[in-house]
């Protein structure tokens, strides 16, 4: 048996992908989760899985890591994650700091879990140091790790190519680093960790349209924004190249 990724102890325990409550179909009208091909780095299909994403589990983690602090972070983000899937102004939310930094944690160690759903030569993508700071922490770093919202369309509802649930995870180069992406609903969050040496730290975002600042958090923020982003700009950002949307500068 291998070691729990996040504390070494033995990973004895399977770790639900997503959340069953919502992979369910949390309401009627939200038809349950499903999933894409499971794509590498470049966008080649790995595996066609077209089952629904509440089926998937990953053990790669401990019982106790799992049904306590990671558990906690489920149920944090629990009481607001749908609005925010709905994106509607009939369930507008309000998050604070306390809220953004859970929002921002709860969107790594997801996305860290789906890592463990691509092959085995994928696993090692999200460094060893990231799973360290979140466990040890439980919030993302301040320095070197950067987060935010988007307003998204909903793409082919009904349809064969139905998605509610997408993610996606790729190496930056220039800083050297992960981009993580996740889509659920209405509501997409981008997060970013980058190694960078002791004395630097990552930049705000550059400009995007209809996007809200989440790591670090900020003053509280109404959700949803008044419009959505548009679908091209979201494919750029998610496909385009592996450019930064950031620098980095010296550490004040
Ligand atoms: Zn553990």
């Amino acid at each position: 048996m291998t070691g729990c990724v996040f504390c070494g102890a033995p990973a004895n325990s399977k770790e639900h992908v997503i959340p069953q409550w919502l992979s369910k179909g949390p309401r009627e009208d939200i038809p349950g989760i499903y999933q894409k091909p499971v794509v590498d780095l470049d966008g080649t299909i790995l595996r066609d899985v077209r089952h629904r994403f509440g089926d998937i589990t990953v053990k790669c983690v401990c019982t106790t890591c799992n049904n306590g602090w990671m558990n906690d972070l489920e149920e944090g983000v629990r009481p607001f994650l749908l609005p925010l899937i709905l994106g509607t102004d009939e369930f507008a939310v309000i998050l604070d700091r306390k809220m953004q930094s859970d929002l921002a944690a709860w969107a790594m160690k997801t996305i860290m879990m789906f890592s463990f759903t691509n092959l085995k030569e994928y696993h090692g993508v999200i460094p060893a140091a990231d799973f360290t700071y979140l466990y040890r922490y439980r919030r993302l770093s301040t320095r070197r790790m950067i987060a935010r919202v988007f307003h998204m369309p909903v793409r082919a509802h009904g349809t064969d190519e139905e998605v509610l649930f997408e993610w996606h995870l790729r190496k930056s180069v220039n800083p050297k680093g992960i981009v993580g992406f996740l889509r659920l609903g209405n509501f997409g969050i981008q997060v970013c960790s980058m190694r960078l040496p002791g004395d630097k730290q990552l930049n705000k975002f550059k400009e995007f349209p209809n996007t809200l600042p989440l790591w670090p958090p900020t003053e509280r923020w109404v959700w949803p924004p008044e419009e959505k982003c548009e679908e091209g700009h979201i494919d750029a950002l998610i496909y385009g190249g592996h450019t930064s949307p950031f620098g980095t500068s010296k550490k004040r």
